[in-house]
C-alpha cells in the first residue's frame, strides 16, 4: 500500500511539473481533491490579527502557494508525501485560466449541464472553441478557457445555469493524472496536446460580476431593470415584434440560434406565452420544421426557468 502510494505521489508530481512547464501554477492535493498541506495557523491559540496567504514563509495556504517554479513545486510535494494529485490554480497569470466545470447529473428532471451549456451558446450566440478537456471520475468534465489579464472572472457555482461551476480567481482546478478516492482524472482524447483557448467574449460577459456587464456589443444582456427593455438591437421587446422580424431575417444558418435567441428574450420579458404562435409562424416561414421550432423554443422556455 504504502509503495502504491508512493508511486501515486511520484505520478502525481511528475504530471505536475508538466503542468507547471506550461504555465499552470500548481499545488500538491490529497486523495479528498482538497490541498495536501494544511495550514499551519489551524489551531492557533492567538487570533490572527489578518488572513496570511503566504506572507509567513510556510507552505500550507492552499490555492496561495500554487507555483510554476519546478524546485518550489517539488518541495511542496515533498512537503505532503500523502499527495496523490494536484491542484492548478485558476486566475493566475500568464493564461488567466478559467475552469468551466460540468457536473454530471443523475436526475433526468433536469437537462444534464452540457446541454445547458448548449443552450447557453446558442442563446448568447457564442460557441466553446477546441481547448483542453478533462474527463473527472464522476463523468463531469472541464474546459479549460483562458481570461484576459485586466478582469478578475470570480468562482461561482451553478450561476451560468444548474451543473455548471466557475473556476476562477482563488480557486483551482484537479489536473489530469490526479488520483482521488473516486478515481483517476484524465483528458478527454484528442485535448491534451491543446493550449487552453480564449474564453468566447459573449461567456466572458456573463462570467464577469454584473457591474462589468456591458450592453451594445451584439445580441448579449441588455435587458434593462425598470426601465425600457431593449432586445439589444434597437428594438423594444415589449409587443415582440422586433423579435419575430429578427427571426424572419435570418439565414439559413442562424434559424435556429435566432429563434432560440429570441424565445429567450420573450420569456425573460413576460410575452413568451403570446409570442408563442408569432415565432413559430416566423420559424416557418424561414423553413425549419414546426417540431424543430418547438424543441427550440421548448429550450429557451426551460433555459430562462419557464415551463412552457
Ligand atoms: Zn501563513
Amino acid at each position: 500500500m504504502a509503495t502504491t502510494d508512493r508511486q501515486a505521489t511520484t505520478l502525481a508530481l511528475a504530471h505536475a511539473l508538466s503542468a507547471a512547464e506550461r504555465g499552470l501554477a500548481v499545488i500538491p492535493l490529497a486523495r479528498t481533491k482538497l490541498p495536501a498541506l494544511r495550514s499551519p495557523h489551524r489551531g492557533a491559540s492567538t487570533p490572527q490579527p489578518f488572513i496570511c496567504h503566504g506572507e509567513c514563509g510556510r507552505f500550507g495556504h492552499g490555492v496561495h502557494d500554487a507555483s510554476t517554479d519546478p524546485a518550489r513545486v517539488r518541495a511542496l510535494f515533498a512537503a505532503a508525501p500523502w499527495a496523490t494529485g494536484y491542484g492548478i490554480a485558476c486566475g493566475l497569470p500568464p493564461h488567466h485560466l478559467i475552469g468551466v466545470d460540468l457536473d454530471i447529473r443523475h436526475d433526468d428532471a433536469e437537462p444534464d449541464s452540457s446541454t445547458a451549456l448548449r443552450e447557453l451558446a446558442l442563446r448568447h450566440l457564442f460557441t466553446i472553441p477546441p481547448t483542453v478537456v478533462v474527463l473527472t471520475p464522476s463523468g463531469g468534465r472541464h474546459l479549460w478557457l483562458t481570461g484576459p489579464p485586466d478582469h478578475v472572472v470570480p468562482n461561482s457555482a451553478g450561476r451560468l445555469a444548474p451543473g455548471i461551476d466557475i473556476r476562477g480567481a482563488g480557486g483551482y482546478l484537479v489536473g489530469p493524472g490526479s488520483r482521488t478516492h473516486h478515481g483517476t482524472y484524465t483528458t478527454a482524447p484528442g485535448t491534451s496536446h491543446l493550449a487552453p483557448a480564449p474564453c468566447p467574449p459573449a461567456l466572458l460577459r456573463l462570467l464577469l460580476p454584473p457591474p462589468v456587464r456591458r450592453g451594445g456589443s451584439g445580441p448579449g444582456v441588455s435587458a434593462g431593470r425598470g426601465g425600457t427593455v431593449s432586445d439589444g438591437r434597437g428594438g423594444a421587446v415589449s409587443d415582440g415584434r422586433g423579435l419575430v422580424q429578427f427571426v424572419l431575417a435570418a439565414h439559413e444558418g442562424q434559424r435556429n440560434t435566432r429563434l432560440f435567441w429570441a424565445a429567450c428574450r420573450a420569456y425573460e420579458n413576460g410575452i413568451g406565452p403570446a409570442l408563442l404562435a408569432p415565432l413559430l409562424e416566423a420559424a416557418r416561414a424561414t423553413g425549419l420544421t414546426d417540431r424543430e421550432a418547438r424543441a427550440t423554443i421548448t429550450s429557451a422556455a426551460r433555459m430562462t426557468g419557464h415551463h412552457p
